[in-house]
C-alpha cells in the first residue's frame, strides 16, 4: 500500500506539513522546572465544582513554578455548546481571582500557541492525521451504522470484546483503489487509528496515583469523525503536544482511555506529558456516597457558591484542603496568609476519593469571614450583593461608612465573632440597622414586668450618651436596673434571687429588643453608637407605644 498516496487522497487540501507547526509552536522558553498546564473544558455553559478543583491544581502548579496556566476550550462537540458557554467559564474562573495566562481569557483569546478553541484547529488536526496515514498508522473506515451494528450484534452473540479490531476491522486493509472508489462514490469516512498491540501492558505512572496498571488498547479507535472533527483522544494528544503542556490534570474518567493516548503519543513520536488524574467529587446522600450530579445537586455548579455568598477565599481554602493533604495544617498555622504562600505540591495530592462536605466548607467560610477586617468584609460582601441582591446592595452601600461600622462590630482581636457564614446571611444579620428592613418583634418584652419595661424605655433615652465607652455605657444601665429593684449583675442576683426582680441583663434585654427588634444582636453598645442618639430614642418610643397598645 502506498500510504503517502492514501494520505494525499484523504487530505488533499492540507496546506502545511507537521514541521511547520512544530516550528510555529516551539518548545517554550521558560525557566527550568516551569510547568505548563491547561484547563480544557467543553463550553457547556456550566462550570462544575470538579472543574474548579482542577483549575486550582493547574493554576498552583503553573504559577508556583513560573510556568503557564492556559484555558483551552474543547468545543468539538457542537451539540453540547452554548452561546455563552465560554464566558461562563472565564467569568467563573475570574470570580476566584485566578489569572488565566493564555488561551481564552476574560479579555478574549491570547497567546502564541493558539487557536485555543478546538473548533478552530481543524487544519492542524488534519495535518497530523495526514502524517499518521502517510506512515500507515491510521486509515479511513467507510463502515456505516448498519455495518457497525451488525458487528456489535455479532460480538455480543460470540461474547467477545466489543469494538473495531482484528477480524472485525473491515476497512483496515482496503486498497488504494477501494478507497478511491468509496471517495468517488461520495462515501463518508472516519479516520481510525491502526492499533498494533504488542501484548504487553503499557508502563504507566500517574504523578499522584503512581504506577497504573491498565490493559493495552487493541481497538482501532476513531480519531477523526466523518465531519472532519477530531475526537477528544486525538485532539488531546495533538493539542497538548503543540501547546507544550507539561502536566495534564484531568478527571479520573480518562484513565480508561489512557492506553490509547499513550499509543498515540508513541505513534506520533512525541514525549507524553505527565498526568494527574483527579478523583471525582462525591457527596454523602442517604448514607451512601455518590457523584455530585449536575441534575440533582445545585452545588455541582460553582455559580451556586457565589450566589450563596461564599467568599472566594473560603472556596479556595476548601478546594486546596481537598487537593493537598497538608493545607489544613498550614492554614491553621498561617491564618492570615494568602493561599498563594502555601507550598502546593504534587506529592501532597491525595489519591483517595474526594468527598464534598458542606459543613466543613461553611465552617471555613465562617472563619474566613470572621478574620477579614471590616473594609475587606465590606468589599467581599458588596461583591456578592452587587450580583445577587440588588435591593440590599443599594441599602448597604448608600452609606459605606455606616456599613463598614456595622461590619466592624466584633472584628479584630483574638476571638472574632462568627456571626456570618455566607454573605447571603448578612441582610438578616444587619437588616435592623436600616429602617427599610427594621421589622421588630417586640413580643419578648411582654414576658417582663410591664411597668418596668415602660419605665426603662421612657428613661433610657435621657441617660444614653453615645460617647460612653462600654463600661460607662453598661454602668448607666446597671444604675437604672438597680433603681428599679434589679440586681446589678447575675452573680448578685443568683445569690439572692428573692430580693430582686431580675438583673441588669434583663434591663439591657428590654433595650436590645426595643432597639434591634430581637433578642439576639451584635454588641448593643456598638449598635446604639451606629444608630445614633436620635434613632435610639425613636426606637425606644416605638417599642413603648407597642407596650401601651397591649394594655
Ligand atoms: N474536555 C475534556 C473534559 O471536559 C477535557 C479533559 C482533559 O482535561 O484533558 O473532560
Amino acid at each position: 500500500m502506498d500510504y503517502q498516496a492514501l494520505a494525499e487522497l484523504l487530505y488533499p487540501s492540507v496546506q502545511h506539513d507537521c514541521d511547520y507547526y512544530e516550528a510555529k509552536y516551539p518548545e517554550r522558553n521558560l525557566p527550568e522546572g516551569a510547568k505548563v498546564l491547561r484547563f480544557a473544558p467543553s463550553p457547556t455553559g456550566y462550570l462544575h465544582l470538579g472543574g474548579v478543583y482542577q483549575v486550582m491544581c493547574d493554576e498552583r502548579l503553573a504559577h508556583l513554578s513560573g510556568g503557564v496556566f492556559m484555558l483551552r476550550i474543547e468545543d468539538t462537540d457542537s451539540k453540547r455548546e452554548l452561546a455563552d458557554g465560554i464566558r461562563v467559564i472565564t467569568d467563573g474562573i475570574s470570580k476566584f481571582g485566578i489569572q488565566i495566562d493564555e488561551g481564552m481569557t476574560p479579555d478574549g483569546e491570547k497567546g502564541a500557541y493558539g487557536p485555543y478553541r478546538q473548533s478552530q484547529r481543524a487544519e492542524i488536526y488534519h495535518t497530523f492525521a495526514k502524517k499518521l496515514v502517510a506512515e500507515g498508522k491510521a486509515y479511513p473506515c467507510f463502515c456505516n451504522e448498519e455495518r457497525l451494528s451488525a458487528m456489535r450484534a455479532e460480538q455480543e452473540a460470540k461474547k467477545v470484546n466489543p469494538g473495531y479490531y482484528g477480524e472485525y476491522a473491515a476497512c483496515r486493509d482496503l486498497s488504494l483503489e477501494e478507497v478511491k472508489a468509496h471517495l468517488d462514490n461520495g462515501d463518508k469516512f472516519v479516520l481510525r487509528f491502526r492499533a498494533c498491540p504488542t501484548g504487553e501492558r503499557p508502563e504507566f505512572t500517574d504523578c499522584v496515583r503512581g504506577r497504573i496498571d491498565v490493559p493495552e488498547n487493541d481497538v482501532d479507535m476513531v480519531l477523526i469523525k466523518s465531519d472532519g472533527i477530531p475526537v477528544y483522544h486525538f485532539a488531546h494528544v495533538v493539542d497538548d503536544h503543540l501547546m507544550r503542556t507539561t502536566h495534564v490534570v484531568r478527571g479520573e474518567e480518562w484513565l480508561a482511555t489512557l492506553p490509547l493516548h499513550v499509543q498515540l503519543f508513541d505513534a506520533m513520536g512525541w514525549k507524553r506529558p505527565e498526568y494527574i488524574h483527579t478523583a471525582t467529587i462525591m457527596k454523602i446522600d442517604n448514607g451512601g456516597k455518590r457523584k455530585l450530579s449536575k441534575r440533582k445537586d445545585p452545588e455541582a455548579a460553582v455559580e451556586y457558591f457565589f450566589t450563596e455568598g461564599y467568599p472566594r477565599e473560603a472556596l479556595i481554602d476548601y478546594l486546596l484542603m481537598l487537593l493537598n493533604s497538608n493545607y489544613e495544617e498550614w492554614r491553621a498555622a498561617n491564618p492570615d496568609a494568602s493561599y498563594e504562600a502555601f507550598p502546593y505540591s504534587v506529592e501532597k495530592m491525595s489519591n483517595s476519593g474526594c468527598l464534598f462536605d458542606f459543613n466543613k466548607l461553611y465552617d471555613i467560610s465562617k472563619n474566613v469571614i470572621s478574620r477579614m477586617d471590616a473594609k475587606t468584609a465590606y468589599a467581599s460582601s458588596t461583591l456578592w450583593s452587587a450580583n445577587y441582591d440588588a435591593e440590599w446592595h443599594s441599602l448597604f452601600t448608600a452609606d459605606p461608612e455606616k456599613a463598614i461600622a456595622i461590619l466592624s462590630i466584633g472584628r479584630g482581636g483574638e476571638k472574632p465573632r462568627k456571626d456570618i457564614g455566607l454573605w447571603k446571611e448578612l441582610p438578616a444579620y444587619a437588616g435592623f440597622f436600616f429602617e427599610e428592613r427594621f421589622d421588630p418583634d417586640y413580643s419578648p418584652l411582654l414576658g417582663y414586668d410591664k411597668a418596668d419595661v415602660e419605665k426603662v424605655l421612657a428613661e433610657y433615652s435621657a441617660l444614653y450618651q453615645p460617647e460612653d465607652d462600654q463600661t460607662t455605657w453598661f454602668g448607666r444601665i446597671k444604675e437604672l436596673a438597680v433603681s428599679l429593684g434589679y440586681a446589678p449583675d447575675t452573680k448578685t442576683w443568683k445569690k439572692n434571687k428573692e430580693s430582686y426582680k431580675g438583673h441588669a441583663g434583663d434591663v439591657s434585654m428590654f433595650l436590645r429588643v426595643a432597639v434591634t427588634g430581637r433578642t439576639n444582636s451584635p454588641d448593643l453598645c456598638e449598635v446604639m453608637r451606629i444608630l445614633g442618639k436620635e434613632k435610639v430614642a425613636e426606637r425606644l418610643e416605638k417599642a413603648a407605644s407597642y407596650i401601651k397598645e397591649k394594655e
